[in-house]
């Protein structure tokens, strides 16, 4: 089912019953008093106890068997190139195994891994606008792919950025990995992104590989980007009290990576909770990279920093799901009327020790996943990814 017409939403309606814990993605209230959702055309229409909630006239409906439904995770930093393949570690369908992962929305930090990929502003621009256009298209196993994330050179104008706007880019990809690496003219720049609509994440600690560079917090602060793309280092981290610096030196995303330092990732946690800004920690892959691709990559991270950091999982759960939709203007990641039904459904994998699915993440565990959803749409049943889960979701009526 990979290739086929993914993007289709319906018609349908698309009832999901018997959820026994439902996560909002929303860290002021992250757990919701409900064991019923509704999408039409795929989006979700009700949410609520079975007995208030019209469930008549379901096209599919899915038993969620007392199981967990959350919102689809969103990696916030990847880096694809075409299609379902990368040639970073020479991999086909990295992105359907990341659906099955739970991932349902990937936001491309630069397609910086085309062969041969041009510097020159021209090619550059054209080379974004063809990745936007064509991960639009074509949604490997339905992911939803926001792609098209130029790498800044120091020749561009603001009429580029206008240009690119325009013609329906809405990222910039690492600033850092490009010409572009000093303070002053990322400052002007990201300024420029920002005025015509377009967000922007920067490269933080130390180079990647060869030909990328240092950026350090004063770079960082005075670039001032939306999101402070991987400050836990991609994969060399920042010191410390640079991190420290840059957490309070502004009220930016703070991006925690799995191809990162992770040692860094538990310092920024713990001090943007010192600070009381847990809403900017958001999550990514930073894959295809040098360790190559995490199909697992975002539970994992939701896990180390559940169990490792210490924070409730239903929390953690939201830097993957509603912190990240709310950072980048997307309509998912929240259970909310309204929104893209995009859905995973999950339990506690076999033999986990917790007794329920929030204590097996906080215990470091991963759980199993039995279904993924977008659109209103079912793309997977139980996940060849995952540890199996204890309990699984089932359609039981419709197709
Ligand atoms: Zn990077």
């Amino acid at each position: 089912m990979a290739h086929d017409a993914p993007q289709a939403t319906g018609p349908g309606r698309l009832v999901i019953r018997n959820i026994g814990l439902l996560l909002s993605g929303a860290m002021e209230k992250p757990i919701l008093d409900a064991d019923t959702i509704v999408a039409e055309n795929g989006k979700i229409t009700a949410i609520g106890r079975a007995k208030d909630v019209d469930t008549a006239h379901a096209t599919t409906t899915v038993d969620a068997a007392g199981t967990t439904v959350a919102p689809g995770l969103i990696d916030s930093h990847v880096h694809p190139v075409a299609g379902d393949w990368t040639p970073r570690q020479n991999q086909s369908g990295w992105i359907d195994s990341y659906l099955h992962g739970g991932v349902t929305t990937m936001i491309s930090a630069g397609e910086v891994h085309m062969p041969g990929r041009p510097r020159d502003v021209v090619g550059l621009k054209a080379m974004a606008i063809f990745a936007q256009r064509a991960f639009w298209t074509l949604r490997p196993g339905g992911v939803k792919v926001h792609a098209g994330a130029p790498v800044i050179e120091c020749e561009m104008v603001e009429d580029d950025f206008k240009e690119l706007a325009a013609a329906g880019v809405k990222l910039l990809g690492e600033v850092g990995l490009g010409g572009v690496k000093d303070g002053p003219t990322a400052r002007k720049m990201v300024g420029w992104a920002r005025k015509y609509g377009i967000q922007s994440t920067i490269h933080t600690g130390g180079p990647s590989i060869p030909g990328s560079g240092l950026i350090d917090k004063d770079v960082v602060l005075e670039a001032d980007t939306d999101v402070v793309g991987h400050i836990n280092g991609g994969h060399t981290a920042l010191p410390d009290d640079q991190i420290r610096c840059i957490c309070e030196g502004c009220k930016r995303g703070l991006e925690l990576v799995h191809n990162g330092n992770e040692r860094s990732a538990l310092f920024t946690l713990r001090t943007a909770r010192e600070m009381g800004d847990l809403s900017r920690i958001i999550l990514g892959t930073d894959a295809p990279a040098g360790s190559g691709v995490q199909p697992l990559g975002i539970l994992r991270m939701v896990s180390m920093l559940s169990s490792l950091g210490e924070v409730p999982a239903e929390l953690a759960f939201c830097f993957a799901t509603g912190n990240t939709a709310r950072m980048r203007a997307l309509d998912c990641g929240l259970i909310e009327i309204g929104r893209s039904a995009d859905f995973v459904i999950m339990d506690r994998a076999q033999h986990s020790p917790g007794k329920n699915i929030l204590e097996s993440v906080q215990l470091g565990d991963l759980p199993g996943i039995s279904m993924t959803i977008i659109d209103g749409i079912v793309r997977t049943q139980r996940s060849r990814n995952t540890p199996p889960a204890t309990k699984i979701a089932e359609i039981i009526a419709g197709h």
